[in-house]
């Protein structure tokens, strides 16, 4: 049994269980402690969750073409996109950076997308197997996104910091900004996603064959 069959909600603010409908205000159930919102499930997840996948997506292709960052030092300086950057990075031996930014800016974003791509579409398409992997998938999913902001604290501490002027000076490019986007996205899909949905699935499945 679950706890939406219990008429039990979870207040997604402050946590306290409560027993709909507790009390109803314009017809939503509001919680006791906090006076937040409730609702069994996240409204419009699958609809929400979609359509910030895809815009993430599509984000995900100026972040990687488009220069990052510039970094003019004695007058000289080429832009910077995030592939290239890892590869001046090598090449200047500095390796651990560049395994770091290698898998914060671009292979973390992009199982990110996909695993959540995967998660939304085993919803959509009412997919039973293995429920408790894909909330564990879920939760990687959700714990790992914020790590890919790395890069771009990297980037603005060194615009912040770096600025002198004749000698050296770092300036962001469009890439970033477009980064930053796919970033903040992700987090907001991950977080917009109802991983109990996966579990309704599961159950309608069991109700049809009793
Ligand atoms: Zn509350």
């Amino acid at each position: 049994m679950t706890a939406a069959q219990a008429a039990l909600v979870s207040c997604p603010t402050c946590r306290l269980v409560s027993r709909v409908p507790h009390r109803l205000i314009k017809g939503h159930a509001i919680c006791l402690r906090c006076g937040a919102k409730l609702s069994l499930r996240k409204p419009n997840s699958l609809a929400r969750t979609w359509a910030l996948i895809v815009a993430a997506y599509i984000l995900y292709i100026p972040a990687n073409v488009y220069p990052v960052m510039t970094v003019i030092s004695f007058g000289k300086g080429e832009p910077d996109t995030i592939l290239s950057g890892v590869q001046s990075l090598i090449a200047s031996g500095w390796w651990p950076l560049a395994v770091l930014v290698f898998f914060a800016s671009i292979i973390v974003p992009l199982i990110k997308l996909v695993g959540l791509t995967y998660l939304v579409a085993s919803v959509q398409y009412r997919w039973h197997w293995h429920p408790k992997q894909r909330t564990i998938l879920y939760r990687i999913t959700e714990a790992v996104g914020r790590w890919s902001m790395i890069d771009i604290f990297m980037i603005t501490i060194l615009v912040a910091l770096v600025r002198l002027e004749a000698i050296a000076t770092v300036e962001p490019g469009a890439g970033a900004t477009s980064f930053a986007a796919v970033v903040v996205l992700t987090m907001f899909a991950a977080m917009s996603f109802d991983p109990r949905l996966m579990w309704d699935v599961v159950d309608q499945r069991h109700d049809q064959r009793a």
